[in-house]
């Protein structure tokens, strides 16, 4: 598939055996997709998206001033959280076996063409994981010293109503993948509470000595934990 920019407006275009030139400008991002002939060169196909440019912007205006929260769609610009920092999606269709690279500004997400929603949420939930996966050991292993506990295993889970959780006879914790997305000390706090669970079951005064004892900044942490951007699930924990 082959792209024009215009100004800030990026345009997919499509060329297949069709008669006339299509236009379309999709709901919710307002991304813009031209159909036109195989016999229609670039340079044409960029005349004709100039002179509808006025009529783009109107659309594009339209779908973005209707208030809703979006699903993630996982198209060209659309916002995506890790450690907390705001990053635009990149995508880029090749046929290579998928995968993610992490840049300034952008996640970019390498794709073979007609890949789905879904499938393209998988491949950016196993980068997270591994992100996770990635920066979890070093950071259980430092507190599991300060603290004088030992851990034998940890998990990272899809859950959808906790950000942990610890099972004291395993010795094992489960951290939401969610995570991912919140900043690192969220993510600490989340870690050292689940730890806590380990001297202590439940919430008790004795818990949140530990917590203050250990972590003495958690409070501010478990309200970052919760702030924007809002998820539709009600956390629990
Ligand atoms: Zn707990």
């Amino acid at each position: 598939m082959e792209q024009l920019t215009l100004g800030d407006i990026t345009v997919d275009v499509v060329q297949k055996n069709i008669k006339n030139v299509h236009l379309s400008v999709y709901p919710p991002t307002g991304r813009v997709r031209i159909a036109a002939p195989l016999r229609m060169n670039l340079d044409t196909i960029r005349i004709y998206a100039i002179s509808k440019l006025g009529w783009i912007k109107k659309q594009q205006v339209k779908f973005r001033e209707q208030p809703r929260e979006t699903p993630r769609e996982y198209l060209n610009k659309e916002g995506h959280y890790f450690l907390g920092k705001r990053y635009l999606l990149a995508i880029i269709e090749q046929e290579t076996p998928p995968k993610v690279k992490l840049r300034h500004s952008t996640i970019e997400l390498y794709i073979r063409p007609e890949t789905d929603t879904q499938k393209r949420q998988a491949i950016l939930e196993q980068w997270y994981r591994q992100q996770l996966k990635d920066l979890l050991p070093p950071l259980i292993q430092k507190w599991e010293g300060k603290m004088g506990v030992s851990l034998n295993e940890f998990q990272v889970k899809k859950m959808k109503t906790k950000w942990g959780t610890c099972n004291r006879n395993a010795k094992r914790i489960w951290l939401n993948l969610e995570l991912a997305k919140k900043p690192f000390h969220c993510i600490e706090y989340i870690v050292v509470h689940e730890l806590v669970h380990l001297l202590e079951r439940n919430h008790t005064d004795r818990f949140i000595a530990y917590m203050d004892h250990f972590l003495a900044e958690w409070k501010q942490s478990r309200n970052d934990l919760n702030k924007l951007p809002v998820s539709h699930w009600n956390w629990e924990y």
